[in-house]
């Protein structure tokens, strides 16, 4: 399958994140990867590096935002459970996919342990 990874508004700079993310991070990029061939590989990241928070996982490479946009509820709460199932956060009471709680009601939050 061929995977199409878009950025939203083709950013360059999240094209340069995710480059980034595959070195400090590879196995958050398998996480999008994986999600993206659940969904026929089309997926967009819409944010990975965000700086401005100290209490944000994407301050430290460990969050990934993908459009949700266009996409039944039913196909993301069943994408969310198969990156759940597939990628255990690894701590109780923290999921590795969410979406649908705590303002994550337009994308799906992505994120691993950072360890
Ligand atoms: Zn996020």
């Amino acid at each position: 399958m061929k995977l199409n990874i878009n950025f939203k508004d083709n950013d360059i700079n999240l094209w340069g994140d995710w480059r980034t993310l595959l070195i400090k991070n590879p196995h958050l990029s398998l996480i999008v990867l994986s999600l993206a061939e659940k969904w026929n590989g089309q997926l967009t990241i819409t944010s990975i590096y965000r700086g401005e928070n100290d209490n944000s996982v994407h301050k430290y490479w460990h969050g990934v935002d993908i459009r949700t946009r266009g996409r039944e509820k039913t196909a993301l709460k069943a994408a969310v459970s198969y990156i759940n199932r597939r990628f255990p956060y690894g701590k109780k009471g923290i999921k590795t996919a969410i979406y649908g709680t705590k303002g994550h009601f337009d994308h799906i939050h992505l994120q691993n342990m950072n360890v």
